[in-house]
């Protein structure tokens, strides 16, 4: 058994979204050990996305993960984390394969709907980045 972290991002909670993203998760058999609905700050989302500090679109990446509340969720299953990435698609929607979440919901590559861990070992620190063990069950 695996878990890994999923983010709605802001765009897709802007569309009303949520409902239909979690049932592409609990239909292809991740199970929701934990999920909020959260308002990141400037310092959570810089943190979060520290890997990318050095790339170009830091900043921007920054400023469309706190333009509005985002869906944290922990699922889980067996092979949580690749079959999360699966269900996503490709980062950049216009490349994302038919039936995806971001073929489906995504503008374009800074809108892109959704976020996955990529490592079960990621997946551990951005789980306890926004969860304390006793929200996750
Ligand atoms: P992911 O794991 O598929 O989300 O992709 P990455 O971890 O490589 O990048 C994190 C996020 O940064 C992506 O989901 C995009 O929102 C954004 N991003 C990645 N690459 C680019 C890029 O080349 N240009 C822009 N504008 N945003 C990017």
């Amino acid at each position: 058994m695996e878990r890994t972290l999923s983010i709605i991002k802001p765009d897709a909670v802007a569309k009303g979204v949520i409902g239909k993203i979690l049932d592409r998760f609990e239909s292809a058999g991740l199970r929701v050990a934990a999920t909020k609905k959260i308002q990141l700050t400037r310092q959570d989302a810089e943190a979060f996305y520290a890997i990318h500090a050095e790339r170009p679109f830091f900043n921007d990446l920054v400023d469309f993960m706190i333009s509005g509340p985002v869906v944290v969720s922990v699922l889980e299953g067996e092979g949580a984390v690749l079959k999360n990435r699966d269900l996503m698609g490709a980062t950049d929607p216009k490349e994302a394969e038919a039936g995806t979440i971001r073929a489906d919901f995504a503008e374009n590559i800074d809108a892109n709907a959704v976020h996955g861990s990529d490592s079960a070992e990621n997946a551990v620190n951005e789980i306890h980045f926004f969860f304390a063990d006793r929200e996750i069950s």
